[in-house]
């Protein structure tokens, strides 16, 4: 199962928290992004989690 705070190699453990644990995003306004995500998704994303993507 996908665990929010163990994002596998090739993922970006902010977006994969954010993707997975739906407390974060449940805090704010579901009409206003998240403002961290939108910078991930405008601007790419800073770190990766090193290794082999296992699957996909
Ligand atoms: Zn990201
Ligand atoms: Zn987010």
């Amino acid at each position: 199962m996908a665990d929010p705070n163990n994002p596998p190699p090739g993922e970006c453990p902010q977006c994969w928290r954010h993707a997975h644990d739906k407390s974060i995003h449940a805090r704010q306004d579901r009409r206003t992004d998240c403002a961290e995500c939108v910078d991930h998704m405008l601007n790419g994303h800073p770190t990766l989690v090193p290794g082999r993507r296992r699957w996909w």
